[in-house]
């Protein structure tokens, strides 16, 4: 039984230090939330299983390369036709980055109930899904449901980070998809605008949108059998509502040099510190100190933190370790 399972889509991403219309030097490295979250979570000392499906060509050489240098157990398949997905992160100007996807049709998109079925047979403590791999085709899809009902029903601990994607489908697809998958979730996990997206509908009332509103669809997911719903808020921090009541926590001020996957570093950093077995409050801090490590280091995941160097943030700011 591994700690965490995860399954979806990762690409090589292609990162631009300008605009990309400039051309210039492109730097390759693996994206994908999943794998991200994985990493996130192997580097805190607990074992990580990715599923997903790569091309026959050197990206997908790349990718399980770069992810079992991170001690990630592979349930991975190679696609003899179709290629692995790319995007290119444009760095358009110093505050503002820009993605385009070239992944429709890719080998990752492929991943079905068969091959997440064979992951799910080695057991796992806690399942993590995305609403990422939901959108990625009508199999992966499909895997992601029948992964959550069995995992559901097998007691495993099911996390779904909502991770809305507009260049992948609408609100409404996404709702449609999101609602009744987040009902055999133990922990849903999102972003202040995306509650709207999973939380049940409430009778004759619009979108979530102020605070009332979000603590109103978090009451109406834990209604319907949720655990743990935790929303982000970026640069403000992150709050956490279970049947004790809300816990809020700030951002910590560091450098944001890099907001690509701080959320998936926070989900990282909250789920190690539940298979950890520490509180609410707890896995709340250890979130907020893997995300504030990824803001404050280039890479989707490349600074994320090991479980010794999680206290390095308590340091003053630009001080020497020494
Ligand atoms: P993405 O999809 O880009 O990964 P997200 O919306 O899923 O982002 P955010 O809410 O932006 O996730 O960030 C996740 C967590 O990372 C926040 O809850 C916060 O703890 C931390 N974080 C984000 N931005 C900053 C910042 N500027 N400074 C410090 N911590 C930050």
């Amino acid at each position: 039984t591994v700690d965490l399972l995860t399954f979806g889509e990762s690409m090589v991403s292609l990162r631009s230090t300008g605009p990309l219309a400039s051309g210039g030097t492109l730097n390759m490295q693996v994206a994908g939330a999943e794998s991200n979250v994985a990493i996130g979570v192997a580097r805190l000392g607990h074992t990580a299983a990715w599923a997903g499906s790569v091309g026959a060509d050197p990206h997908g050489e790349f990718i399980l390369k770069q992810l079992r240098g991170e001690g990630i157990q592979l349930h991975h398949s190679v696609h003899p036709e179709r290629s692995t997905g790319v995007m290119f992160l444009e760095q358009r100007t110093a505050d503002l980055s820009r993605a385009f996807y070239y992944r429709e049709g890719s080998a990752g998109s492929t991943i079905s109930r068969a091959h997440v079925s064979a992951a799910l047979n080695g057991g796992a403590r806690i399942l993590h899904l995305t609403g990422i791999t939901a959108a990625l085709s009508p199999e992966a899809r499909d895997a992601v449901e029948y992964a959550a009902v069995r995992a559901a029903g097998d007691g495993v601990v099911v996390s779904l980070d909502v991770n809305y994607r507009s260049k992948l489908w609408s609100r409404d697809q996404a709702r449609a998809v999101l609602g009744p998958l987040a009902r055999h979730a133990t922990i849903v996990i999102a972003s202040d605008d995306e509650l709207d997206l999973i939380a049940p509908p409430q009778a004759g009332s619009g979108a979530a949108g102020t605070a009332t509103d979000e603590a109103s669809a978090a009451a109406r997911l834990l209604d319907a059998g949720v655990s743990e719903v935790v929303v982000k808020r970026g640069a403000a921090g992150a709050a956490v509502y279970t049947a004790e009541g809300r816990l809020e926590a700030p951002a910590l001020a560091v450098t944001c040099v890099d907001t690509v996957g701080a959320g998936d570093a926070f989900t990282a950093g909250y789920l190690s510190a539940r298979l950890d077995g520490v509180d609410t409050a707890g896995r709340l801090h250890h979130g907020i100190l893997a995300g504030a490590f990824a803001v404050s280091t280039r890479g989707d995941w490349e600074g994320l933190p090991r479980t010794e160097e999680l206290a390095l943030l308590d340091a003053a700011r630009g001080s020497t370790v020494r």
